[in-house]
């Protein structure tokens, strides 16, 4: 972001400011002059950022060397309203132009509550909304990812669908897109493609594609890490993909089979290397199914030797409940563990194919309480087609008897259920099926909440899962019109509980009766449903037996186990078969002892940085500073002494807090090490900073110092160009701990302060000079001193110790 940035003069207003700054670690664009990709997650930085299939798409894009690849996130409704008011364009994070300044705009949709906010971003970018608007002029739209099984609904909007896994398709899609010919010529080429659906071209089947292996080589090694905060900060590393246990109201289930699976030494590779190049404490492994790992004990245990060697928390999915107290072992648990049971009784299980018994959900819990656990968390469905009161009350039946195992282990109190409203998904066998109003799910979960004696009851909106069934098995016509309206009224954001809408989708969706009507009576089951044309999974033939055995409270075995049952989605691919006996030799789940400790890595020196920021690096909080160098350290490769207990972190302490939008050449940072000689640090090139933060100064001592914080004394602050000196003494007449002000050059003024004294604190100075102004000011803290020897010095001098900057 440069100074010519629209949105500079704003982000003081705003929350979370550094989440449109962009440049961090790792958020290379590839090279320049090359068609243009703009990579959009439809909703805040703190999501998009958490979406592994975003990192996996733009990872095979950079990896081609062939385009220019951006990213751009939904403006938090705050920024969002600045933006709308003060008329500013909608910009790209990486590179920032205004977001329709591409050759591609890629949406990744993983779930359908986000069409809402696509249409109110092709809105927001000045695109004409319906693909039939568009000429030559505009970028193409496309669209991808797991919440399109059923595109219909987005089909007015978008040019070119991608249907299927990335790896398999994206890319070749991408090079036809940005071929040449006109934009008609080039939607036309590509509509040949497998996987591929253009809208304006009609109507065809289209099989969702899917990756035949997953290819160490497509794993996003070099993920792009988070300044500000988001929901999953951590390295990802996808261990399998798909699932065949066949849950018959899931979704991934059917969209994602066949099983893949990554071998241990490819995992363990990954997540070495992702850590390295990142520098997260924190890894997690991504699979639908964590205990069917085919080699379960060897993943476990190379996890473990991780963990130890590299000294970062690895997290494992959750289990399911009859294979957690096998694979809990006699290892420790901390927190909560989280057990999904989906119904309350044996029977509906069986019903829904997730044959789980009550003795299993409760020995389940018995073991996470025996093993350390605070909580448990069980996880239910209410208004599942065919549901009785009794079903109800088995929850609440079920759930009591946790409560009563909790009490046994005096953790009384401690158990807590969340029920979701179900939601018919497309291409499930439960597709035909109406789905409850949201004043009778109300009544469903009163009744629970009802019963609810010693556990609490959470719940899902259901306003907003009428929402999620309305957008997932809407047609191609009505629905987009619905959206359209909702958007032209205000709508958008419905993920989010306090932004939700509900009063504009209740009265747009009054208009469109047969929409309604559709979602609750449900559809014919003898016939195909409109969103069949896509073969997202398994055969409709399957999904309709599947329907019946559901009806029948039959189960249906996993294909891992019992050989395939024909549903249709292998199509050639190898499928791993189950090895229960694995998880009988299973190591535990969490080690919770083997992490480097405090005496392992001792502390022998002090390395105290001066270090700098500038541009929008100004914007950076110190909760995300302190992140940013927890990483910096990390991937730095320095010998840095970690902290003692379960979670280690590395060894920092910080100077005074600067603070936000406060520019800088005077900031400190103490990294303790646990090794003193300077010859052996790595520091040939510099540390891995960010862009927009630089180093002023480092010297290495030897042992442990007092801290830059416990040090500092006086600041230094120097405010350019915006008010002259005696504008500056008049905003700061009697402010206690002033030492000394002073012209700087032609256009600035030099502050010296007492750090700490309320009068002269700079964010005060700070925000009377804004006032004063009417806007944004400069000001850059260019030193901060201690006291030595009764003078003052710079903190870097404090101490005797070898120059390394
Ligand atoms: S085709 Fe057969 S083996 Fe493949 S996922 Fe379907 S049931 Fe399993």
């Amino acid at each position: 972001m440069g100074s010519e940035h629209p949105w500079e003069g704003i982000l003081h207003l705003v929350q979370s400011p550094q989440q449109y700054t962009g440049r961090e670690w790792n958020s290379e664009t590839g090279p320049a002059g090359r068609p243009s990709v703009t990579l959009v997650y439809p909703d805040t930085y703190e999501l998009g950022m958490s979406n592994f299939g975003l990192a996996v798409v733009r990872h095979i894009l950079l990896a081609t060397g062939r385009f220019h690849v951006r990213r751009a996130f939904c403006p938090a409704p705050d920024m969002l309203s600045l933006i709308r008011s003060r008329n500013l364009p909608w910009m790209t994070l990486d590179d920032p132009v205004e977001a329709s300044d591409c050759d591609l705009l890629a949406f990744g949709i993983p779930c359908e509550i986000l069409f809402p906010n696509l249409v109110m971003l092709l809105g927001l970018a000045g695109i004409p909304l319906r693909s039939a608007d568009r000429d030559d002029s505009h970028p193409i739209v496309v669209a991808g990812g797991g919440g399109l099984s059923n595109p219909l609904p987005l089909s007015p909007f978008i040019d070119a669908f991608y249907l299927g896994d990335a790896e398999t398709g994206a890319v070749s899609l991408m090079d036809e897109l940005t071929g040449g010919g006109s934009r008609t010529d080039r939607l036309a080429r590509s509509a040949a493609q497998e996987g591929v659906w253009v809208p304006s071209m009609g109507r065809r089947r289209v099989r969702w594609q899917r990756a035949v292996r997953l290819d160490p080589a497509d794993a996003p090694v070099n993920q792009v890490v988070p300044t500000a905060r988001i929901v999953h900060d951590r390295a990802v590393v996808e261990i399998a993909r798909g699932c065949t246990r066949g849950c018959r109201f899931c979704q991934a289930t059917q969209l994602a089979r066949p099983v893949r699976e990554r071998s241990v030494a490819d995992i363990e590779s990954i997540a070495r290397r992702s850590i390295a190049s990142t520098g997260w404490e924190d890894a997690g492994l991504l699979t639908l199914s964590f205990s069917d790992f085919t080699d379960l004990p060897a993943l476990l245990a190379a996890v473990d030797g991780l963990e130890k060697e590299l000294a970062v928390n690895i997290s494992r999915p959750s289990l399911r409940p009859d294979t957690f107290v096998r694979l809990a072992g006699g290892s420790g648990i901390t927190g909560r563990v989280t057990l999904a049971p989906e119904a309350g009784s044996e029977t509906f299980r069986r019903r829904l194919n997730k044959d789980l018994g009550d003795a299993q959900v409760i020995e389940a819990v018995n073991a996470a309480f025996r093993l350390g656990a605070t909580g448990v968390k069980l996880y239910f469905m209410a208004g599942l087609p065919g549901e009785t009161d009794d079903d109800l009350r088995a929850i609440a039946d079920l759930s009591s008897e946790a409560a009563r195992a909790a009490s046994r282990a005096g953790r009384s109190g401690s158990v807590s259920i969340s029920i979701s409203p179900f939601v018919p998904k497309p291409h499930t066998p439960l597709q035909w099926c109406g789905q409850h109003p949201p004043q009778e799910l109300r009544r469903r979960i009163a009744l629970v909440r009802s019963m609810a004696r010693r556990f609490t009851v959470g719940c899902n909106d259901p306003d907003a899962a009428a929402l999620e069934g309305l957008m997932g098995l809407g047609d191609g016509t009505e629905t987009p019109c619905l959206i359209e309206e909702a958007v032209a009224h205000g709508a958008g954001f419905e993920g989010w509980k306090e932004h939700f809408r509900r009063d504009i989708w209740k009265d747009c969706a009054e208009e469109h009766p047969a929409l309604l009507e559709r979602l609750f009576s449900g559809l014919d089951p003898s016939s195909d449903p409109e969103w069949s044309f896509v073969e997202a999974g398994s055969s409709v033939g399957f999904l309709r037996e599947e329907y019946a055995r559901f009806l029948r409270g039959e189960a249906t075995p996993d294909c891992r186990e019992s050989g395939c049952n024909g549903c249709g989605a292998c199509d050639g691919i190898a499928v791993p078969a189950l090895r229960p006996e694995s998880a009988d030799r299973a190591p535990s789940v969490r080690s919770s002892s083997g992490l480097p400790s405090k005496a392992q890595r001792p502390v022998a020196a002090t390395l105290r940085i001066r270090f700098g920021r500038r541009g929008l690096s100004r914007f950076t909080s110190q909760l995300d500073l302190t992140r940013l160098w927890m990483r910096t350290a990390r991937r730095s490769g320095l010998p840095v002494a970690l902290s003692a207990g379960h979670v280690t972190r590395p060894r920092l302490r910080f100077g005074p807090a600067l603070p936000l939008g406060f520019e800088s050449t005077g900031e400190y940072i103490d990294i303790l090490l646990c090794e003193s000689s300077s010859t052996d640090l790595p520091l040939d090139r510099g540390l891995p900073l960010p862009e927009g933060f630089f180093v002023t100064g480092a010297r290495l001592m030897d042992g442990r110092i007092p801290s830059p914080e416990g040090e500092a004394g006086i600041a230094v602050y120097r405010i350019s160009d915006l008010v002259s000196a005696p504008d500056a003494a008049g905003l700061l007449e009697g402010a206690g701990g002033l030492l000394a002000m002073e012209p700087d050059g032609n256009d600035g003024i030099r502050i010296t302060a007492v750090l700490g004294e309320p009068a002269s604190r700079p964010d005060r100075l700070l925000a009377a000079m804004t006032s004063a102004r009417g806007g944004p000011v400069l000001v850059k803290r260019v030193e901060i001193l201690g006291e030595r020897d009764g003078c003052p010095v710079p903190l870097l001098s404090m101490h005797e110790g070898v120059d390394l900057f």
